[in-house]
C-alpha cells in the first residue's frame, strides 16, 4: 500500500518500492508471533506465517516491480499477495493493491480517490463493511485520512488506534465470527497487520521525503 497525496509523485514512490516492500517484509517478520497469537485467540493461528509469505514472495520480486511503471506495480504486486499469502488475508490484500493500480492508470483521479476506491473493492470482495472487526477497520479510517491530506508521519502514529478500535468489536466475518461475543476483547489480526503495514508505508515515505 503506498500513501501519496499527489498523483505526481508516483513515479518518485516506484523508485523507492524496492525499499518499501522490504520495509513491509521486516516489520512483517519481526511481528509475525504477535500476528499468530492474535489470530490464535480468535482464528486459526496462521495469520503471521501467511502474511511473512506473501511479503517475502513480493520481496523476492523487488527488483522486477520497482522497473515498472507505479500503476503495473501495484497490480502485479496485488497478483503476487493474492497467490502468496493465502488464507482469507490473500485476496484482500491483493485486491487492494490490484484496484490501486487499476485506479491510478484511470486520468484524473487523485489518490485518495483511487485508495477510497480500491477500499471498497476490497469491502465488496469480503462482503464486508466497518465495524465487522476486519481490516477494512483500519482501511476505512485510512482512506479518510488520505481524503484530508493527513502528512504519512502523522499517519504513521494514528494507524495503530485503528487497530486498536477493533478490539470492542464484535466479529461478524471470517472464522472469528464464530466466537459471537467471545471475539469481544481480542484485536483483529487482518487490522493488526494492516495497521503494521500502513505505518511501515508511511515512514518509509516521510523518511524519503516522498510525500
Ligand atoms: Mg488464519
Amino acid at each position: 500500500m503506498i500513501v501519496i497525496s499527489e498523483p505526481g509523485n508516483a513515479h518518485d514512490c516506484a523508485a523507492w518500492m524496492g525499499r518499501v516492500i522490504e520495509a513491509c517484509r521486516d516489520a512483517i517478520a519481526t511481528e509475525e508471533n504477535r500476528l499468530c497469537d492474535l489470530d490464535r485467540a480468535i482464528g486459526d493461528g496462521d495469520h503471521g506465517t501467511n502474511m511473512r509469505r506473501g511479503l517475502e514472495a513480493l520481496a523476492s520480486e523487488r527488483q522486477r516491480l520497482s522497473a515498472m511503471p507505479f500503476a503495473e506495480a501495484m497490480i502485479a504486486a496485488g497478483t503476487i499477495l493474492v497467490m502468496n499469502i493465502g488464507g482469507a488475508a490473500g485476496p484482500l490484500y491483493g485486491t487492494l493493491l490490484l484496484e490501486i493500480g487499476k485506479g491510478l492508470s484511470i486520468d484524473g483521479l487523485e489518490f485518495p480517490q483511487v485508495f477510497q476506491k480500491a477500499v471498497t473493492a476490497v469491502a465488496q470482495r469480503g462482503r464486508s463493511s466497518p465495524g465487522d472487526k476486519t481490516l477494512l477497520d483500519v482501511l476505512y479510517p485510512l482512506s479518510d485520512e488520505l481524503t484530508k491530506h493527513t502528512h504519512p508521519q502523522r499517519l504513521a502514529g494514528k494507524v495503530q488506534g485503528f487497530a486498536d478500535m477493533t478490539i470492542e468489536m464484535k466479529a461478524l466475518r471470517g472464522r472469528a465470527s464464530f466466537l459471537g461475543e467471545r471475539s469481544v476483547g481480542h484485536m483483529d489480526p487482518g487490522a493488526a497487520s494492516c495497521a503494521l503495514l500502513a505505518a511501515t508505508v508511511c515512514r518509509e515515505l516521510t523518511e524519503a521525503g516522498v510525500a
